[in-house]
């Protein structure tokens, strides 16, 4: 963001835009948000939209676009081969991460399931600054295992830590010395750290992952779904990256990569796909999966009018007001729940703001899945929408017993120019009102909990009558206020 300073003492996060296409939200009275989530069965996932004020679930596809996202997609050249739309992208993506070979894919778990099919074999390991659920589940499907090798300070919750989201170097130097480098399929770096709380990766740590990597013949593999936040970050937080453009920073990951992809629904803010390599030899490994298993090479599963879309925004990503946008909201955010004695995960990430229920919910024992509660009385008192990472979002082992996740977080993300400062003040308002009656909220229990990925479509309910209980004492604070 530019250097603003304003006149009284403090200050507030600036849009670098403003708004020409807005959609209607809509605040349903408490009463109605207490029958919705009972109806969702306490899992925000199942909330219709209709009934939410203020969608903070995710960032996947949902961030706002830009007027010359929206006018480039009139031109999208629908000829199923050589379509022009095609090479539009491919220069982009060549432009921005300097990359000569360019694959496309319907979203990113299609990224990576291609890349393990062409470069995990059974029994190998992929090494990982921290896994993402889809990115661990195609190795896995591939018979392969997945390690990770973050930072101890990386899953410290309230850290000063800069970059989170580093690899332990030391580990990685040993993990390769005891499997041995013929045995790792691929190391696996993942921009603005999402299961830990958005956290970057410094340009510095990943020269050093990158030598490790090439002098072990290991391919390199940057997930760079949240890139923006982390080129942000890497800008502002490295001092010698301090003078390099947005630009140079992102051609500079590219060069140290062997392969990057990315879901187009976070970086370049629209919905897609995309893997790039410099590397013949990689390109076709994975080149004959795509018309196998996401449509033929120029489109691999996408609608050209969102890879139009895609390809203006892979440009505006390189505007620093641009991608300054989310973290510095999200910063605000952040200071302001630190002010009210909130607890949150520090430093401030990228994608959202992460509240810590476990220490939110004291009181609650993890077997009664805090964060889900948490979320769930979210709702309940402001009509936010946050979504569950912890206990609930785990899966059972083969023997029906359940882990307990190492944090109960619950995320409330920002997706990228789509909120305003009232918007977080309103949320941070109802968060400080909670935080002093958390003693009324209580623990959830399932009552439908399918086999797989039960956080999606599972339903639990409340243990006794704590929702009622919540909402008549909100309505004894705020009267008739919605
Ligand atoms: C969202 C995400 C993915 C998966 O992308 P989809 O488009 O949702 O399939 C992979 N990696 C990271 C870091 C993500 O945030």
């Amino acid at each position: 963001m530019k250097n603003i300073k304003w006149m009284f003492n403090e200050s507030l996060p600036m849009e670098m835009h403003k708004a020409r296409i807005v959609q209607k939200i809509n605040l349903l009275e408490p009463k109605k948000r207490l029958e919705a989530i009972k109806e969702a069965g306490f899992n925000t996932f199942l909330l219709k939209n209709h009934d939410v004020f203020l969608d903070m679930l995710t960032d996947s596809g949902v961030n706002a676009m830009s007027d010359k996202q929206q006018a480039a997609m009139l031109q999208a050249d629908d000829s199923y081969a050589g379509s022009e739309t095609f090479f539009r992208l491919e220069a982009a993506i060549q432009k921005m991460f300097g990359m000569k070979f360019f694959l496309p894919a319907h979203q990113g778990r299609a990224c990576e399931h291609i890349i393990s099919k062409a470069l995990v074999n059974k029994g190998e390991a992929v090494l990982m600054n921290y896994h993402f659920t889809t990115s661990k589940a195609h190795v896995v499907l591939e018979g392969g295992f997945v390690e990770e090798l973050i930072t101890d300070e990386g899953l410290n919750l309230n850290s000063t830590c800069q970059f989170k989201g580093n690899v332990d170097i030391d580990k990685l130097k040993d993990r390769i010395e005891k499997l041995g480098s013929k045995n790792i399929a691929f190391v696996r770096m993942e921009a603005g750290t999402n299961l830990i709380g958005g956290q970057p990766f410094s340009l510095e740590n990943f020269e050093k992952v990158s030598k490790i990597c090439k002098s072990n013949d290991i391919p390199l593999v940057l997930d760079a779904s949240l890139l923006s936040d982390n080129l942000h970050f890497i800008k502002t937080r490295e001092e010698n990256c301090k003078n390099m453009s947005i630009n140079e920073i992102t051609l500079k990951l590219g060069a140290l990569s062997d392969i990057v992809y990315f879901s187009a629904r976070k970086l370049g803010s629209a919905r897609g796909g995309v893997i790039c390599t410099s590397s013949e030899n990689l390109f076709k490994k994975m080149q004959g999966f795509i018309p196998l298993f996401e449509g033929f090479l120029t489109y691999g599963g996408m609608s050209v009018r969102e890879m139009e879309a895609i390809a203006v925004g892979l440009e505006e990503t390189m505007d620093e007001d641009v991608i300054s946008q989310g973290p510095i909201f999200i910063e605000f955010m952040v200071k302001e729940l630190l002010k009210r004695g909130i607890p949150v995960v520090t430093p401030a990430g990228g994608l959202g703001c992460h509240l810590n229920a476990m220490k939110f919910l004291e009181h609650l024992p993890q077997t009664e899945y805090p964060a889900g509660a948490l979320a769930a009385a979210l709702f309940i008192v402001s009509g936010a929408r946050g979504m569950e990472r912890g206990t609930i979002s785990e899966q059972r082992d083969e023997n029906g017993v359940e882990p307990l996740a190492n944090m109960e977080l619950l995320r409330l993300a920002l997706p990228r120019r789509v909120f305003t400062v009232s918007h977080i003040m309103f949320v941070v308002d109802r968060l400080e009102w909670l935080f002093k009656n958390r003693h009324l909220i209580g623990g959830l229990e399932w009552s439908e909990e399918p086999e797989i990925l039960r956080f999606f479509f599972g339903k639990l309910k409340a243990k006794g009558d704590w929702p009622e209980k919540l909402l008549e004492n909100f309505e004894k604070d705020f009267g008739d206020s919605l």
